[in-house]
This record gives structure tokens, sequence and C-alpha cells, in this order.
């Protein structure tokens, strides 16, 4: 499709210089795709969609699995290419708590409008405005490859985030890519956005503190959590803090129990729905205690880290 329409465009110069009347039209505004991105086997995936929204911008990054691709608008530009920059290091991040088990490469997609961010998420209801980024794939069957995996981001993402924020994001929805082909939308919430969350502070670790604000604000006001986050709690008004309390039990089960039993578990609970039954034997099987234990344990150092706010992993 790129060498049909750059012959068409070739062609309209060669006869505008010969007539007049080809002058006076508009011609459409040209992408500004980079040479290594024109070709890219996977540039249709997101063309199509992106294309009726304006002239597209796109970059190529080299990551351990072959050549990715960020495809934006000269509006987000800038956008496009922090991510394209982080891609090598976020695809090593990873790939260093996932495993080399995976494409290591990513299609990414940074939407200019709302209208587009929901077209390329394939959304078919509303979406909410505080969703900065989405990892999205075709329908699959458990134990097949998954196709047509992207990530995208939102049209105020880089705005909201800031450089820094926008990596961390990267890293947590790659991790989503990484894992999708063991991976059930009916798991847990605190297993799949946990072990992503987990995967975008290890590879910068920060305090406590900084990684998770409202939930050390809510143990030193002493109003801290009594269980693991529920399913709801990522959809509601306290929505960060839950994403912040699943984080903070991938980092306590890396902190006891070794980096090694944070994928380990996942792969064990992220296969389907789970109930506390079936929580409680996956976690005497990898961790050797069950789910009241675990929780006990997770409580106490989170209100231990709150408290000394010292680096963690
Ligand atoms: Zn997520």
């Amino acid at each position: 499709m790129r060498r049909a329409a750059l012959l068409a465009t070739a062609l309209l110069v060669l006869l505008g210089a010969g007539f007049a009347v080809f002058a006076l039209r508009p011609e459409p505004a040209a992408p500004t795709l980079s040479p290594a991105a024109a070709p890219h086997p996977r540039l249709a995936e997101v063309r199509r969609t992106m294309e009726g929204y304006g002239p597209l911008t796109a970059e190529v990054a080299r990551t351990a699995g072959g050549d990715s691709l960020v495809v934006g608008h000269p509006e987000n530009a800038a956008d496009v290419a922090v991510l394209a920059a982080e891609l090598p290091a976020a695809v090593d991040a990873v790939t260093a708590v996932w495993g080399p088990g995976w494409p290591r490469t990513a299609v990414l997609a940074v939407a200019e409008s709302p209208a587009e961010f929901a077209g390329l998420i394939r959304a078919t209801g509303p979406v909410s405005a505080e969703m900065a980024a989405a990892a999205v794939a075709d329908p699959f069957r458990p134990g097949s490859t998954p196709t047509g995996q992207r990530v995208v981001f939102s049209p105020d993402a880089g705005r909201r985030l800031g450089p820094d924020g926008l990596a961390a994001l990267l890293r947590h929805e790659l991790t989503h890519v990484a894992a999708r082909a063991v991976t059930s939308d009916a798991a847990p919430q605190w297993v799949l956005e946990g072990f992503a969350d987990y995967t975008a502070h290890r590879a910068r670790p920060a305090a406590f503190a900084a990684v998770a604000p409202t939930l050390t604000a809510a143990l030193r006001a002493g109003a801290g959590p009594t269980d693991l986050p529920a399913d709801a709690d990522f959809r509601g008004p306290d929505a960060v803090q839950a994403y912040e309390r699943a984080w903070s039990v991938q980092a306590y089960i890396a902190a006891g129990f070794g980096a090694d039993a944070v994928p380990r578990l996942y792969r064990r609970l992220a296969a389907g729905p789970q109930d506390a039954g079936s929580e409680d034997a996956a976690l005497r099987a990898e961790l050797g205690i069950g789910r009241a234990e675990l929780v006990a344990g997770w409580l106490g150092w989170i209100a231990e880290q709150s408290g000394a706010g010292g680096p963690v992993g």
C-alpha cells in the first residue's frame, strides 16, 4: 500500500508539471513516516484506523525481538519520540521479569483524539477519560499465540504523566502484551494489574511512598487495606489506590519469596477466574503459605514500608 501511494504521488507531481489544473488541486498532507517505518509489516494494522484522523508520523525502534513500531500523528510526535526511545529498554525490563518467551517486539499507537483512542482499543462502550493506555489483542484461544496485539496511548497520556510516567506506563502495558498468551481477562485484577505495575516499577526502583503515594497516605492515617483489592476496586473512585495495593502485593512477594516467585505465581493465577479457595491452593503451591498468611504478611510489610519509606525493588 505504501509503494502504491508513493507511485500515485509521483504521478501527480509529474502531471502537475505539465498541466496547471493539477497544481490547483490541494494535495493530501504527506505522511511523515520515517523511511524505516513505511515498510513495517504491521503498519497496516493501525494505519487503516489512524489515517482517518489525519496524517501519520511513525518511528521504528530496534527491540530484542526485531523492529517495533510507534505510530502517531504530528500533533503528538513528542510522545511518539519518547515511546520509541524507551521501547528497547522497556522490552528488556519486561523480559527480565517474564523471560524471553514472548515476541519482544510491539506495535504502539498514540491517539490524537478520544474518538481515535476508542477506535484503536475497539471500545464497545464509553471510554473513561482517566484511561491513559490500553493493551488490546485479537480474540484468541487459550494456548494459541495472540495476534493483533497493540498498545494504545490516549491523546493526553504524555502531558498528564510526563516522560518518566509515560515510560512506566509503557512497561506496564508491555507486560500485558508479554503475558497475554497465558492470561484470562477473568483472572483477578490484583494479579493482572499488580504484576504489570510490578514490572513497570522494578526497572527503576523508587521509594515505597513514591510508587504508592495514596496507599502510603492511607496507611499513615490508619485507613489501610484489610484484604487484597477486589476487582471492583479497580474501576471505582479508589482505582489509583487499588493499583498501588496490587503493586505492593507483588513487591512484597518479591521481597519475601524471591523475584522468581512473582512470574511463577502469575502464570498459575492468571489463567482464569479464581475464588478464595483456588487462590489459596495456588499460593500454597508456589509460596508455601495460604491466602490468609499472605494477606497478614503483606499488611505487615506495607505498614513497615510506609513508615520507613526505604527503597524497594
Ligand atoms: Zn494494566
